[in-house]
């Protein structure tokens, strides 16, 4: 029987159609639906998890811009001293360093923590342009752009949270473990004894949800560290100024935890993904 393309006049979809036998006058049971044949099932999966990641790619943009538009909620000055109170309250004072980065004191800074490291250079020039931040725990120092303050909270939450304990730092250096994933379950599935009726093993069946599952620790130590930087920021309104607004910052930490979230999926669906290819072959 031959298997065509329909389109859905309702969803403006796409499915892949079987025409079933001529219909009996006489049903004694439901209709039978329209089905995938089994061949095609992948092929199918793969279409729907890249039209997935593509939509997922742009809404990853899309945060991104939002959080590039995103406004300060507070002065700079305020800003130092929330930052100060989070590294105060947890002992880091003398340990963590705290630079804000602009095109006026790039080199400085660059040469100060890592002299001739073009690769370092590399890595501020985006923080100077206003579209970064980061932690860097090997150097103790969390850097922002000088023209957006705010973001450094969020980065003192990853310093704190890489001084708190083991299992947060795990969950921190998780994400450098996350290549091995896909060749690890390709190791791992093709040890383990298969199903003599050709059937999908655990590994083949939710390779998605493992990519996934291995990107949560990275997804909460993310949120955990703008929940400490809201946090402090919470309590700079009741302590210093309260007519502080902390709505932009709730935005702009929502936005940049969505790309976490965003990327997480897109990963997920990129191990699945390997794993169709895999059984085409
Ligand atoms: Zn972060």
């Amino acid at each position: 029987m031959q298997t065509e393309i329909r389109t859905n006049p309702y969803l403006q979809t796409r499915y892949l159609f079987t025409p079933q036998p001529q219909a009996r006058v006489y049903y004694t049971e439901p209709e039978p639906k329209p089905i995938i044949p089994e061949e095609a099932k992948p092929l199918v999966t793969f279409g729907i998890l890249q039209a997935l990641t593509a939509v997922l790619q742009k809404a990853s943009k899309w945060c991104g811009e939002k959080l590039m538009q995103g406004k300060e909620f507070t002065t700079p000055g305020n800003v130092e001293k929330a930052a100060s109170d989070m590294l105060s309250k947890h002992n880091l004072s003398d340990k963590i360093n705290i630079e804000y980065v602009s095109d006026g004191n790039i080199n400085q800074i660059a040469q100060r923590y890592r002299p001739h490291d073009s690769g370092f250079f590399k890595l501020l020039a985006p923080v100077a342009r206003g579209e970064n931040a980061f932690y860097a725990d090997g150097l103790k120092l969390a850097v922002a752009p000088d023209s957006k303050p705010s973001l450094i909270l969020h980065e003192l939450g990853h310093a704190i949270n890489a001084h708190s304990g083991k299992f947060l730092k795990f969950l921190q250096t998780f994400k450098t473990k996350l290549p091995n994933l896909t060749p690890s379950l390709f190791l791992l599935n093709a040890i383990i004894p298969k199903k003599e009726n050709g059937e999908k093993t655990f590994i083949e069946k939710y390779a998605g949800l493992i990519g996934f599952a291995g990107f949560l620790p990275t997804i909460i130590e993310e949120g955990l560290a703008s929940f400490r930087g809201i946090n402090a920021a919470s309590k700079l309104k009741k302590t210093v100024d309260k007519t502080i607004n902390l709505k932009p910052l709730k935005r702009n930490y929502f936005f940049a935890w969505m790309t976490y979230l965003i990327a997480g999926l897109v990963f997920g669906a990129g191990v699945h993904l390997n794993f169709i290819d895999n059984r085409k072959n």
